[in-house]
């Protein structure tokens, strides 16, 4: 298996969360759909920390697309994968 390209991502420190309908909390809307708690259970800030979130800010710092994150069709995980130019075969 090839090694993992290393990659970063600033969502989990800066993106919105969507609230649903029924209180429930969801990180990264747009792709990996992370169902990180509910408001109706949680404060903003235990949501800001839930260890789902925690966890995939780890991954990022050690430059590792997380699980959820993996597959997903958003510009950072297609880019990790998109094969690159090397200008030295140019
Ligand atoms: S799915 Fe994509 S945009 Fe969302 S947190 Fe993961 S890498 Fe970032």
């Amino acid at each position: 298996m090839a090694p993992q390209p290393e990659v970063f991502c600033e969502e989990p420190w800066t993106g919105l969360f969507s609230v649903n309908a029924d209180g429930s909390v969801t990180f990264c809307p747009c792709y990996a759909k992370v169902r990180i708690g509910n408001l109706k259970d949680s404060t903003i800030q235990e949501l800001w920390n839930a260890s789902e979130l925690v966890e995939i800010r780890r991954s990022f710092v050690h430059g590792v697309i997380p699980p959820q994150c993996e597959g997903q069709l958003c510009p950072v995980v297609v880019n990790a994968h998109s094969p690159t130019v090397d200008d030295s075969e140019a």
